[in-house]
């Protein structure tokens, strides 16, 4: 890269743009400029990649999520242009670490779902695969988080207010989108991602809503203004927002066609190109795509193509069915019923009816095929797309796909075994596992410099950021003093900064020789925040009792968002801060404990919190995280885990050692064994410990203006409501294993060498959880597509 024409291009560009020199732009001009100057760099290289793809098979990502954070830090970091742009920007007196802090996320997802499908495309360039992401660019992300008066409450996500210098809008490739009510563009914008070392680049294409036309001439020049316009807000809320309300019938009309506006897309997208290039038989269709289908938001890409290829292109509905069955593969996230999609069938119907007609025989070629197999018509139910009038996304997703697969080993096991266990005995050699993964680069070289520094020097070479295996080597430094002394140092350094960052941005001061105790990721109940809350609370009151408790000083440290929506989780939040007040109006606790919770969690934040953390808490209900990520990030930099024996926790351990994590609790077995006869109260009744503390929700020290705003969760753990059992994730069974397991934490974290000892074994064992592991398995065992050389 040219350090002179980096500065000329900015130089031009603020002139051009703003009107001024890059010594008198705003920090936010100047990272435009900056970030514009990096992309001119490489779209040279970007179009040869697409050009070289063009040759052979590709695999096309589709997700309704990618939460892609920052880019100007990460692209620099693939690029290996960090040090050089940083020096550059020395040179014009500006610090390339406020110029990263002004931008904002690309927040265009939830939690784990949208940050894989980042990371995906991350390992995907680096290792050189043909794969090309489709999503929506959302005007507005999830919301912004903040607290008022104790609560979380929501503010739209403004991530375009100082421009997207990261993505290329391609008008050209326009396709038009048909509703039966309405008619709308689909705008594609490029975005490049870089793969490491900054020689192959991909495309992720997200799709922008616009109308036919901007406004109606007649009815403004009639000085009907709002109505003018109406068409046109009615199309920009198509991808104003991720997860727009659905709680209406509005609500889920507007999601629908979300969904079906981002697949229709999509799916033109790839068949006019491959008709570009291969004419017009799509016999071969499969030979030169595969398609992936991220969860079920985006299953009715498989109606779709079939439409296109019947609809459009002649050819008859079994033999487009045929095809699809060798096209679609379907990655199944949860198997929590509320989010396994079921749509009113009537809202097809009205949204799409044609692709509700194809539904309707997609469906019936899969009973005729179970009919041919002897299945009787009880049996038969089991497996229908659609059943009393909703259509089933995962079925239509398991009968036409080629491949299923699970996100952690225990999570393929469960969907085998019990979830979709008839599906398993009709279709056993679709099932695959598929660890989920992260990019090491993002989540330890560009967020933790200070360790990747040092594992570099110990191992000799930075070829571990592209073989993230070769880690197993710093095993053989578990008796090296020096190299646990510098792990310590390191680990205080990040926890230092972190401290900074949360005194910015929270006002907020936390001791950074206390131990850090992090739960980072989204608010559900079955991650069970709540139960960490009680022992936080338990702990409390310990200390209240006995302010010489000997523990070491420890900060929890929570970061979450609720879904709008999501009145529990709400309260959850609202809980902890509770929690954190309490205890910093307690002098003989508030100098022993202290609890924050950080605002507006995003993926910015998490590269600040994960390299600080000590420890790693993952205390999901057994059987219900299919893999998490968080976990494998707060690894890789050195935490151990807090957990139970759930999702990729079960592989954490197993890669780095039962001895060097801390795992608690109910076992998937426990529960099914404990189901039926489960009864909270039994615990309660029995612990005065667990009284204690669920006392406190009720009896007005949490809720001192006495609101009866905890008495939701009071109930909801001792006597269940709305037809609920109580305490459905289990919390009471494993509050007693929990609190044991946290007292042999303070005990192991006096000694600091040993703790070391078992930071190191976490990082040197990591390298099995790299995405970039994980994307090679796809391509090999799923798509058959295989790296450009
Ligand atoms: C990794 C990540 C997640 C997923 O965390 P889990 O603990 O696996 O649920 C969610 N949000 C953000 C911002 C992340 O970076």
């Amino acid at each position: 890269m040219e350090k002179q024409s980096i500065k000329e291009y900015m130089e031009m560009y603020c002139k051009m743009t703003y009107g001024k020199t890059v010594k008198h732009a705003t920090t936010a001009e100047v990272w435009s400029a900056l970030s514009t100057a990096i992309m001119s760099q490489i779209v040279d290289r970007w179009y040869v990649t697409n050009k070289a793809y063009k040759s052979q098979k590709m695999a096309f990502y589709i997700s309704a999520e990618y939460l892609m954070g920052r880019a100007l830090g990460n692209n620099l970091i693939n690029l290996q242009e960090y040090d050089q742009v940083k020096d550059l920007l020395k040179e014009l007196n500006i610090n390339l670490n406020e110029v990263e802090e002004m931008e904002e996320d690309a927040a265009l997802g939830n939690g784990g779902l949208g940050r894989l499908a980042a990371c995906f495309m991350d390992s995907s360039a680096t290792m050189h695969l043909p794969v090309q992401g489709y999503g929506l660019r959302y005007r507005n992300g999830l919301f912004k988080q903040c607290f008022k008066n104790g609560e979380q409450v929501e503010e739209a996500d403004e991530w375009l207010k100082y421009g997207d210098p990261w993505s290329i809008r391609k008008e050209a490739d326009m396709v038009y989108i048909n509703f039966s009510d309405m008619k709308v563009k689909a705008i594609p914008y490029d975005v490049p991602i870089i793969g490491f070392g900054g020689a192959t680049i991909n495309t992720l294409r997200l799709w922008q809503a616009e109308p036919l036309c901007e406004f109606d001439f007649n009815l403004y020049n009639n000085q009907q203004y709002d109505k003018a316009l109406e068409q046109k807000n009615r199309t920009e809320d198509i991808t104003r927002v991720l997860y727009p309300n659905d709680s209406t019938e509005q609500g889920k009309l507007l999601r629908l066609r979300q969904q079906y506006f981002l697949v229709s897309a999509s799916v033109q997208d790839m068949v006019r190109d491959f008709k570009r290039r291969h004419g017009n038989v799509f016999d071969d269709f499969a030979k030169w795509h595969a398609v992936q289908l991220n969860d079920t938001h985006p299953v009715l890409a498989i109606p779709e193509f079939i439409r296109i290829l019947v609809d459009e292109e002649g050819e008859s509905f079994e033999k487009a069915l045929g095809t699809a069955r060798k096209v679609f593969a379907y990655t199944n996230h949860t198997i929590l019923q509320e989010a396994l999609e079921k749509w009113d069938a009537y809202l097809m119907q009205k949204l799409f009816p044609r692709i509700y007609q194809i539904i309707e025989q997609i469906d019936a070629a899969l009973v005729q095929e179970l009919r041919e197999k002897g299945y009787s018509d009880d049996r038969i139910n089991m497996y229908h797309i659609i059943k009393e009038g909703k259509v089933h996304m995962a079925h239509m997703a398991i009968y036409v796909g080629f491949a299923i697969n699970g996100v952690a080993k225990l999570h393929t096991e469960i969907l085998k075994n019990t979830e979709l266990h008839h599906w398993y005995e009709l279709y056993p050699y679709k099932f695959q596992n598929k660890t989920n993964g992260i990019t090491p680069r993002r989540w330890l070289v560009l967020a933790n410099q200070e360790l990747s520094s040092l594992i570099t020097e110990k191992l000799g070479s930075n070829e571990w950021m592209m073989d993230l295996s070769l880690l197993k080597q710093l095993t053989k430094f578990v008796e090296d003093d020096e190299v646990l002394e510098r792990l310590q140092s390191i680990k205080y350094t990040k926890k230092c900064q972190l401290a900074e960052c949360i005194k910015a941005r929270e006002g907020i001061e936390i001791d950074p020789n206390s131990l850090f105790d992090v739960q980072v990721k989204r608010l559900h109940e079955y991650k069970r925040q709540l139960l960490n809350a009680m022992y936080i609370l338990d702990l409390y009151f310990r200390l209240k009792e006995n302010p010489n408790l000997d523990i070491p000083k420890v900060t929890f440290i929570f970061g979450a968002k609720a879904f709008p929506g999501y009145y529990r989780a709400k309260s959850v939040i609202k809980l902890i801060l509770a929690i954190g007040d309490l205890i910093n109006r307690t002098p003989e606790v508030k100098d022993k404990i202290q609890v924050v919770f950080v605002t507006n969690y995003s993926v910015s934040y998490a590269e600040r919190i994960i390299p600080a953390a000590d420890l790693s808490k993952q205390i999901s209900t057994a059987g219900k995280e299919a893999s998490g990520t968080g976990n494998m990030k707060l690894m890789l930099n050195g935490a151990p885990t807090f957990g139970t024996y759930d999702g990729a926790n079960v592989e954490i351990v197993a890669e780095s050692g039962e001895e060097n994590n801390f795992i608690f609790g109910l076992r998937v077995e426990d529960i099914n064994n404990l189901r039926n006869n489960y009864n909270p109260k039994e615990y309660y009744d029995k612990s005065p410990d667990l009284k204690r503390v669920l006392d406190a929700f009720i009896d007005g020290t949490l809720d001192p203006a006495n609101t009866g705003c905890f008495r939701d969760l009071y109930e909801a753990l001792l006597v269940g409501k709305n037809w609920e059992r109580p305490d459905q994730y289990y919390l009471l069974a494993d509050f007693k294993a929990f609190k044991a397991m946290q007292d042999k934490v303070f005990e192991c974290y006096k000694d600091r060498r040993k703790w070391a000892q078992m930071s190191l074994m976490n990082i040197a064992n990591s390298g099995a959880f790299s995405s970039d592991r994980t994307i090679m398995q796809y391509a090999s065992e799923i798509w058959g597509i295989s790296p450009i050389s």
